[in-house]
This record gives structure tokens, sequence and C-alpha cells, in this order.
């Protein structure tokens, strides 16, 4: 049983390794890359000496469990490969049902907390494929937790379909209302319909036992400033998983590494007394001069608050006609910060200056708590992880058509733009984070469980969230084929959380150190779901 051609010479070569002559090395062989051979040959080169050495059984012995280990390890690498392979494939399959149903979602176009059907078509899609769904979670009656499998790990895969007020838009490259009250400016509508596909297609793994776990799919209502993962969050519902995935619509492909501002935003609500503005405006006392009184001290505030903070407001009632004094007034504030201790304080002085307004206009003020998120806690373990698989997913392709659709979009744009073929790029992951910026409800979910998410290139390069040319970009292939991007890199991240349990373990770990000791709670308190917030 000892190899003649390993004692005689010091080393057996790779050739040695595939005649199969040797029947310690037997062990270690497989045909697989010629990479993995040489990892095991740098192994037996390791061990070597010691048998020569000593060339007792017990030496042998453990020369034996070694490569028997290596060989599992070969194995189990070569099975998550094939697993990949599998679910690129298999997705790909799907593109065209996909595709429909996020152009469906698009021309649905409903904002947040009203995603009667968008949320109900993807539950259709979840159960149809085997998923038990529970709908109406956290007293919000379009969230809803569709689930499949059993037991450890159990991974989550957030999925957003709102839209957004006032952005109408057809799929044309130039500006053209497509007559709604709203548009997908920030391609929720890919978002939801991508993480429901990634869910179903680890669902199918799992299903042929070629995974073992539990796939959980969250249908996250109302992003865009209705919070809705805070109140999923705030009611437990992510208290079993184990690692969260999430991704945005993009124009570049990017695994994220950027926080996000924390973000506290209430409505104030003014009453005043109505009367005729020229002959008895001494009887009235206006709401609107409570708003903007309002305005203008938490305007001179802006001095007096640290660099990073963002404060913006809208009016979104002043009054109807200039001849009656309005008698009710209403401006809907947001206040942002990286940290969210200086949110809470901000937050607390623009109340202050609401109050002070009402002293000084003889009006009254009450606020209502609109929304409010945490910043992004960020996990560069699982980002790794999710590098490598976005890598070997790679970008978004243009066919010549595609190119000339994008042309006319970037044509619109008045600042520098990338060249369109940065859609068919993956940026390399960042060592440094850059500066937070926007806001969202993901960050809620971020500080109770391990999470990690990336962007996908469904917009024309260049291009800005929340505008017309999103809009158009997420009723085109271009978007669908950016959203079959991140549907297939968040199968490949979960496929390897389910066959490498160390990850996460060390994303625990990770989570825990970046945590500390603080203990969540939700920035917008006890309130219920603003279930109204948009009307
Ligand atoms: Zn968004």
């Amino acid at each position: 049983m000892i190899c003649e051609e390993v004692f005689s010479n010091e080393w057996c070569n790779l050739s040695h390794l595939k005649s199969r002559k040797c029947d310690y090395h037997i062990f270690s062989y497989s045909p697989s890359t010629t990479a993995n051979n040489y990892l095991n040959l740098i192994l037996i080169k390791l061990i070597h000496p010691l048998l020569i050495l000593s060339q007792t059984v017990i030496m042998r012995k453990i020369f034996l469990v070694l490569v028997l280990f290596n060989s599992i390890c070969l194995y189990a690498q070569q099975t998550n490969t094939a697993l990949k392979e599998q679910a690129i494939t298999d997705l790909q399959n799907q593109y065209n049902e996909y595709k429909t149903i996020a152009f469906q979602i698009w021309d649905f176009a409903e904002v947040g907390y009203k995603e009667i059907k968008s949320s109900a078509l993807l539950q259709e899609t979840l159960k149809k494929s085997g998923f038990v769904v529970e709908s109406g979670v956290a007293d919000i009656p379009t969230a809803f937790i569709a689930s499949y499998g059993s037991g450890k790990p159990v991974i989550g895969i957030l999925a957003e379909f709102d839209a957004l007020p006032g952005l109408s838009q057809t799929n044309a490259p130039e500006k053209q209302s497509a007559g709604k009250d709203a548009g997908h400016g920030c391609g929720h509508n890919l978002f939801g319909t991508g993480s429901v596909a990634a869910g179903i297609e680890i669902k199918k793994l799992i299903e042929q036992k070629k995974l073992s776990g539990t796939i959980k799919v969250f249908g996250c209502p109302a992003e865009e400033g209705g919070s809705g993962k805070v109140y999923m969050v705030r009611a437990g519902l992510f208290s079993d998983v184990d690692v969260a995935i999430h991704w945005h619509p993009a124009d570049e492909n990017e695994v994220t590494t950027t926080s996000a501002l924390a973000n506290k935003s209430a409505k104030f609500r003014f009453t005043g007394l109505a009367a005729h503005a020229a002959a008895a405006p001494e009887k009235g006392r206006s709401a609107l001069d409570g708003v903007e009184s309002m305005d203008y001290m938490v305007n001179m505030m802006r001095e007096h608050v640290p660099q990073e903070t963002r404060i913006h407001y809208v009016i979104t009632d002043g009054g109807k006609a200039p001849n009656v004094v309005p008698d009710f007034a209403e401006v809907y504030y947001y206040v942002r910060h990286p940290d969210k201790e200086y949110v809470k304080s901000i937050f607390e002085r623009v109340v202050k200056a609401a109050e002070g307004a009402a002293l000084g206009t003889e009006t009254k003020v009450e606020y209502e708590i609109i929304g409010g998120t945490h910043d992004l806690l960020l996990n560069e373990t699982l980002a790794g992880v999710m590098q490598k698989d976005l890598e070997k997913v790679g970008g978004v392709m243009y066919t010549a058509e595609e190119i000339e659709y994008a042309k006319k979009i970037q044509s619109s744009f008045t600042y520098k733009i990338p060249e369109i073929k940065t859609a068919a790029e993956v940026k390399p992951l960042k060592k440094e984070a850059d500066k937070a910026s926007g806001s969202t409800d993901v960050g809620d979910v971020s500080y109770v469980v391990p999470t990690v998410g990336m962007q996908a290139a469904t917009w024309v390069p260049g291009t800005p969230a929340h505008s017309w040319q999103a809009v158009s970009s997420d009723g085109t292939e271009i978007g669908a084929k950016g959203m079959m991007v991140a549907a297939k890199t968040m199968a490949l991240t979960a496929i390897d959380l389910y066959t490498t349990p160390d990850l996460i373990t060390k994303a625990k770990e990770e989570f825990i150190k970046a945590k500390g000791s603080y203990k969540y709670e939700a920035l917008l308190g006890n309130r219920k779901p603003a279930l109204n917030y948009r009307d």
C-alpha cells in the first residue's frame, strides 16, 4: 500500500497523481482545477518529510486523515461551484417570467402602504412556487413573509415594491408622462421581483436537498419615507434570521460598502383662526405664519448643527386662497445625520422651533412622527463573500438598440457621465467606505441581524435615483437585466452561507463587535405604521 515512488523520490508530481499510481495520493486526486491539485500537492509536500522520517503507523494515519480532510473540503468546494452554476442557469432560464412581473409592478406604480396589487403579485408568485406566505405582518396590510424549509440557517432576503409620487414616466428615452400619479423612480419594481427570484431559486435547491435550512423572503412596503421595515424589525420578525441580504437598483454594479444616514421625519400641523384677509385680518391667526416662522428658525439653526447634518422640508398645506387667513397649515420635515444620536437631539431642537413659532404667531402646533431609520451597519465578512459572487455573475451587457437608448438618456444629463460600458463592469470592493448620503430602513434590519447588500446597474450609467430617467430604465430590458444580476448574486451569496456555516459565525462575530452595547430602539418610537402618510 505504500507508494514506492513517494518513498524513493522526494516528491511525486502532478502527473503521478493523475496517473493514480499511489494509494495515498489517490484520496487527494480529483478532476478539479489545476489550482486545487496544486493545493493538494502543497499539503502532501508538507506531510511527506514527516512520513519519510518516522514511517510509523501513527504518522501514516495522520497523513491519511489530513488528506481525507482536504478532499472533503475540495468536494464541498466543487459542490458549491456546481450549485452556483445551476442557480445562474436556472435564473437565466426564468428571465422572461421575472421580467414580466417586474414590468407589471412598474405599471401598477403604487406608493407606500398602498402597494396592494404589487404585494399580491409577489405573494402569489411565491405561493405558486411552494412558499408559505404570511401576509399583513407587523400591522401592515401589504407586508409579508414568505418561508420555505426548516431549521438553521435562516437566510432572509428583503424585497421592496413601492413607487414614488409625482414621478410618472413612460419607458421612452425622453421625458414623457405616463399619465399616472406615481412612478418607479427608485426601481423597487425590480428590487421586489429580483429578491423574489433569488428566494425561489434557493427554495428549489432546498427542495432538491442540495441545501438545508430555511429561506425567507420579506415583503417590505413603503421604503420611501414610510419606514416599513422598522415596524417589521420592531415586531421581532427578524429574530430568527441569521443573515439578511438585500440589493438596490443603481447605475453601477457594486457591493454596498457605504453606510446610510439615520433619519427622523415628522409632519408639523399648525392650526389658527380663519378670517377675511383684507376685511378682518386682526381677527385671524395664520397657521401658515406658524409654518413660515418655524421654517425660518430651522433655517437659522443650520449654522449651529454638526457638519454632516441634512435638514429638508416641504410645505404640504399652506392654505387655499390668499384672501382667507389659513386656519390650517402643514410642513413635512426630515432630519438626517450619520449618527442616530445626533438625529434624535437635532430633531428635538426642530420641535422647539415649532413650539416657538406657534407661541409667537398665536397658533397651535402638534406633530406626528412619520418615519425614523437607523444608519446602515456594514459587514465586511459578508461584503467580501458577495463581492466574489458579483464578480462571478458580472454586469449588464447592452444590445446595439439599448446603446442607442442609453445615449439618448445620457444626452439629458448636464454633468460628467460615466461611459455606457461601465454597466458591464463590476466595481472593486472599496477598502474605505464613502460618506453616507441617503437613508434606508434596511438600516434598522442591519442593527438586529448581520446584513449585506449590493447595487446592480438597472439604470443607464450617470442616472440619479428618483429621476424620470430612472423610471424609464426601470421599465426596460436594461432594468430587467440589472435585476437578474442582483437575483443571481444574492442566490450565490445565500448558497455560500448555507454551504459554509463558518461564514455566518464570522459575520455574527463582526456584527456583535460593530453593534457594541447599543440596544436597538426604533427612532419612530411606538407609533403605529403611518399607513396614510402618502395621503
Ligand atoms: Zn430605493
